[in-house]
């Protein structure tokens, strides 16, 4: 099996939410209890019980409303900083699939909640959860049982639009570029947002910042494993300094 990624292009999407539904189904995750918070955005986040969520950015433009949805997920980072974040912390929950490239977490793993803010702050995509019940750590799976038996993910599976797509990463950066150039004739500032760092590649037609706060990472050069160590290492030496 080669490297797999995703591509979603938002220009395609409803927010029907399927995607998101499909995710929670699949994953046996109960559905979260909400309220009425004035937007259709629901729930109001991502937690340990939801992997796949769809933003709804609700702006105006000359008067007008306009939305922005952004089916926000884990980017499944070719270096992935959480990752690299736990191995330093000695937090064995977090691997990285060497056939598809997923990143995976193991939920029945009990990291204290300092690390786990720790880890969740070392994703320049805000993505894990910790639940306080159980200890543990969540976020989506790439579908790992499904893609391993040949069956796409199933939010892909579940999209009626042709936003969400998966497969080969060649096949899906080659689609991405396609779609882009497309989208830059009639929109000017289409992008793909960090699309040589994650396997999650997005498509946007704005600025990323109008979509969600965490849509793009502020800094792609520095998601690789040394910035992440360094995040770790340089507050332990200081503290070293200051008890030695
Ligand atoms: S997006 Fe965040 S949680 Fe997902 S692999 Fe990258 S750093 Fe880890
Ligand atoms: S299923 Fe497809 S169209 Fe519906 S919200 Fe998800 S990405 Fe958008």
């Amino acid at each position: 099996m080669t490297d797999k990624s995703f591509f979603i292009d938002t220009t395609k999407c409803t927010a029907c939410r399927g995607c998101q539904v499909a995710c929670k189904q699949w994953n046996m995750n109960p559905a979260t209890k909400t309220k009425q918070r004035g937007t259709h955005q629901n729930p109001e986040d991502l937690s340990f019980e939801t992997f796949k969520l769809v933003r709804f950015s609700e702006l105006e433009d000359n008067g007008k409303p306009v939305w922005y949805f952004f089916a926000d997920q884990c980017r499944h980072c070719i270096e992935p900083p959480c990752m690299y974040t736990a191995q330093a912390l000695g937090v064995n929950a977090i691997n990285r699939d060497d056939k598809t490239g997923a990143v995976l977490y193991n939920p029945k793993v009990k990291v204290k909640e300092a690390d786990a803010q720790t880890i969740r702050g070392s994703c320049p995509w805000d993505i894990p959860r910790w639940d306080k019940k159980t200890g543990g750590l969540a976020k989506c799976t790439m579908c790992i049982d499904r893609i391993t038996n040949g069956i796409l993910p199933a939010c892909v599976k579940t999209c009626p639009t042709g936003a969400m797509n998966f497969g080969d990463r060649n096949a899906m950066l080659n689609l991405a570029n396609k779609r882009l150039k497309e989208a830059k004739k009639i929109h000017p500032k289409a992008q793909l947002l960090n699309a040589e760092s994650v396997r999650v590649i997005f498509l946007v037609i704005d600025d990323p910042k109008k979509y969600h706060k965490f849509a793009q990472a502020s800094d792609p050069e520095k998601i690789t494993r040394t910035a992440a160590m360094r995040k770790i290492i340089r507050p332990a030496l200081k503290l070293s300094r200051l008890v030695g």
